[in-house]
């Protein structure tokens, strides 16, 4: 019995990885205002590269449950003869990760490539990416932020030391700033479907399955319309994901304290014990009375808010609900020998 996965079988060369052509995976949530243009975008995107470097591209948008009309516009944009278009369409809004799942499970070509729909990841960048890939042979090719100028004090800090506990005793480090724009080779993109978990924190997984990775600086250019739909609520929220599915670091640090608490408690009590009998003080004291008990009460709910968090992680597990439901799927193909290859698809589903 195998524990393990071979996906060697996968691996590309220069020749082989043009063939097998190029994913796009685009999650869309009320992007309804920008999305035509972002298609152009797209459209000359993919003539370039196939120019350059003979690769066939699809773009997979993948609908979360958008309010607006979003949907009615994915299903109108035409494919064009380097670039087919799939639509997939959710249910409702799963959010961010388990679009990008669909999004994965969906594309049917070698290599995955992973893009934000409103503008703020630069289809010209996505050349540069691709190089990295077919030319010199990378498997996953991140992008990361350049710069946080443009963001408060606080949020850095915050970041920084998010990825400090994320990455504590971690084998393979999450990079930091490292965003979900990135381009997976074919067996990087197999190795990331094989991955069981439901609880998908895209930017680890992506980093843990390990290959050669290269990362590439950039600045994000600004949102082409609208604002973000992450408010910092459910950054903090995406965060504890993060972090509960990622690590036991926060299990660990509430070991550590709590032993660091008892050890000082044992010293404290010896103190005691030495005042009492060496010097016979026997102090009444009521108010350090209350503050241990404050600060051994409040640390250990605390704790236990830790505990909770992973056991509610363990039992979403368990339940081993669907990452998402399809409601609709369309695709438009533009040259016959690609339909061909779709129905080679599902008879081997
Ligand atoms: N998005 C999504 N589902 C959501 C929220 C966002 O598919 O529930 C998509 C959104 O349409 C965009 C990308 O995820 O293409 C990034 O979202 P956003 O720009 O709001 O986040 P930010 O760039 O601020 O991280
Ligand atoms: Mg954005």
């Amino acid at each position: 019995m195998m524990l393990g996965s071979d996906v060697s079988g996968l691996a590309t060369d220069p020749a082989t990885a043009a063939a097998q052509g190029l994913s796009i995976v685009v999650p869309v949530y009320n992007e309804a205002a920008g999305l035509t243009h972002f298609h152009e975008r797209l459209g000359v995107l993919a003539q370039t590269l196939k120019q350059r470097h003979g690769l066939a591209c699809e773009v997979v948008y993948v609908d979360d449950g958008s309010a607006d009309g979003t949907l009615a516009i994915a299903r109108a944009l035409p494919a064009t003869s380097s670039l087919d278009v799939q639509v997939v369409s959710l249910s409702r809004n799963f959010g961010k990760e388990a679009a990008l799942m669909a999004g994965l499970d969906h594309a049917s070509r070698g290599a995955v490539m992973f893009m934000d729909g409103d503008g703020q990841h630069p289809p010209e960048l996505v050349e540069q990416l691709v190089r990295h890939w077919i030319v010199e042979g990378y498997d996953v090719v991140y992008t990361a932020k350049a710069h946080r100028d443009n963001e408060s004090f606080l949020r850095r800090q915050a970041v920084r030391g998010f990825y400090a506990l994320i990455n504590w005793g971690a084998r393979q480090k999450i990079p930091e700033d490292a965003g979900d724009f990135r381009l997976l080779s074919p067996r990087a993109a197999a190795a990331l479907r094989l991955l069981p978990e439901r609880n998908r924190f895209f930017k680890g997984l992506a980093t843990w399955i390990g290959f050669r990775q290269l990362r590439v600086d950039y600045e994000p250019a600004a949102r082409a319309h609208g604002v973000t739909s992450f408010n910092p609520r459910q950054l903090i929220g995406l965060s504890i994901e993060g972090l509960t599915s990622f690590s036991v670091a926060p299990l660990r640090f509430a070991s550590m304290f709590g032993l660091l608490l008892a050890l000082g408690a044992f010293l404290f009590g010896l103190n005691i014990l030495w005042e009492t009998w060496m010097e016979g003080k026997s102090v009444p004291g009521y108010p350090s009375l209350m503050v241990g008990l404050m600060t051994i009460g409040g640390v250990q709910l605390l704790m236990i808010g830790i505990m909770g968090e992973y056991i509610g992680k363990i039992l979403s597990e368990l339940k081993a609900r669907p990452i998402y439901f399809v409601a609709e799927h369309s695709v438009k193909r533009s040259t016959t020998d690609a339909a061909v290859s779709v129905g080679d698809r599902t008879a081997a589903e």
